[in-house]
């Protein structure tokens, strides 16, 4: 692979600038007045993957932002590389040093919005298989891309294009588009990821939203529309924030998985300096790690009574809502969550509070053993010296269900991320030798993917 490396070498700065390139377009999915920027971020990772020789395609389902198709290589295996040019919302005045969309190196560090999510793992990748080419002239595998514009809005078309377009995702591994190292620099690959059911709550006073300037004459209904919705929470969880509705439903985990917890580095007591807040008492490392992988979380994420919007509205409101996030483990679908949580409701005498899915996704396993899990461990090995942390699932979620395992296809997560990358937060960056060392990792990944 030396050869490979000093291509890497050679190119470093070149590579660098056209991942600056990549994160100066405000690729906002969420937010329409960027819609322009969206086709700009399509165009120019379409663009970027024909110059590596790829033939490639932009597809759209109905109503979606576009999908960027592409394939080169051949070989027996085909490797699929799942990764999105989306980011979340930021601007400078949410605290950032620098512009968020002006990327700016510090330190050895590149800051920028989508430089950890996901665009610099979009790009190392990219570039790896670049260099494996001027190498070695030909790949020896397939590679498909699959990289959409919608991940960052939970992926509301991907099932629908995988229904479409199910010979654009076929293959025998995909590296997911997530992806990081240890605080002590091990990079480490998750097999799979929990499942989502985000809800909101919605309750109306018999009311209608009258001018407030009657409001020392009649009753509001705001305070009660507020404690019928905080009791209705109450309702759900037990003192430990675990959800009555799907206790009987939680699966103890196999022994090969819990065989893996120990060898996870996670000091309760860091963890709780790192995230700012306690963690829950009498919790040791491995039991915390066995709730986030599985075991299912009901958390409040936010209540709202009448107006809370920007300016002014002088009104006595007549509605409320709480949004709902529950992460699930594998063997919970979020269509059997949200049913318990319809029953659970009903039973405990909410029945007039409506309950409406927002996001729903599965979550996904990959086995330990699976032929792309042992490709990123040797890859990794042969770059680090030393073997990867290997993590049952990662408490985030993700498409992987439909993309993959529905598909037959095992996916696992590698990529240059660090536990200070603060994606999707402030100061977003990746660390510049954390890029370059998983350039050089996907380098192995694809020798070692089409010979395991
Ligand atoms: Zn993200």
């Amino acid at each position: 692979m030396q050869p490979c490396y000093e291509h890497i070498e050679r190119q470093r700065q070149a590579y660098l600038e056209e991942l600056q390139d990549l994160c100066r377009i405000p690729s906002v999915s969420t937010d329409p007045a960027h819609r322009a920027d969206m086709q700009s971020a399509a165009e120019w990772v379409a663009e970027r993957l024909r110059r590596l020789g790829a033939q490639v395609q932009s597809l759209n389902v109905e109503g979606s932002h576009p999908y960027v198709s592409a394939e080169l290589g051949s070989g027996e295996r085909t490797l699929l590389i799942y990764d999105h040019y989306d980011v979340q919302p930021a601007s400078l005045s949410d605290g950032w040093t620098s512009e968020p969309f002006e990327p700016q190196v510090r330190d050895g560090y590149l800051y920028a919005r989508g430089v950890a999510d996901n665009k610099g793992n979009l790009m190392f990748r990219l570039q790896a298989i670049e260099a494996y080419l001027q190498t070695f002239g030909d790949l020896p595998l397939r590679v498909r891309f699959f990289i959409e514009g919608e991940e960052e809005i939970g992926s509301p078309h991907l099932p629908a294009f995988v229904r479409e377009y199910p010979e654009r995702v076929r293959a025998d591994g995909c590296i997911w588009e997530s992806g990081r190292r240890s605080d002590e620099g091990i990079p480490i690959l998750e097999l799979g990821l929990r499942g989502i059911l985000y809800v909101e709550l919605r309750l109306r006073a018999k009311s209608r939203v009258l001018h407030s300037s009657w409001a020392n004459i009649v009753q509001s209904p705001a305070l009660d529309l507020e404690r019928r919705l905080h009791q209705a929470f109450l309702s759900l969880i037990d003192a430990e924030g675990r959800p009555f509705f799907l206790r009987d439903l939680v699966s103890q985990p196999s022994l090969a998985d819990l065989a893996l917890l120990p060898r996870i580095p996670f000091d309760p007591h860091v963890a709780s300096q790192e995230y700012g807040l306690p963690l829950l008492p009498g919790l040791d490392g491995v039991e915390a790690l066995r709730r986030l992988f599985f075991e299912p979380s009901c958390t409040l994420c936010g209540l709202r009574v009448g107006y809370t919007g920007p300016g002014v509205k002088t009104i006595i409101p007549n509605d409320a809502s709480a949004k709902i996030d529950m992460r699930l483990p594998p063997g919970i679908s979020p269509q059997i969550a949200l049913v318990r949580m319809q029953q659970h409701l009903k039973q405990h005498g909410f029945d007039d509070i409506e309950v409406q899915p927002l996001v729903g996704m599965h979550a996904a396993r990959t086995a330990p053993d699976a032929a792309i899990v042992r490709a990123a461990q040797k890859a990794v090995q042969a770059v680090y010296n030393q073997a990867p942390i290997i993590y049952p699932l990662m408490p985030a979620s993700g498409p992987m269900y439909d993309l993959c395992q529905a598909q037959g296809t095992p996916a696992v997560c590698l990529g240059a991320t660090h536990p200070g990358s603060s994606a999707h937060g402030i100061d977003e960056n990746i660390a510049i030798e954390d890029y370059f060392a998983m350039t050089r990792t996907f380098c192995h990944l694809l020798r070692e993917f089409a010979q395991t």
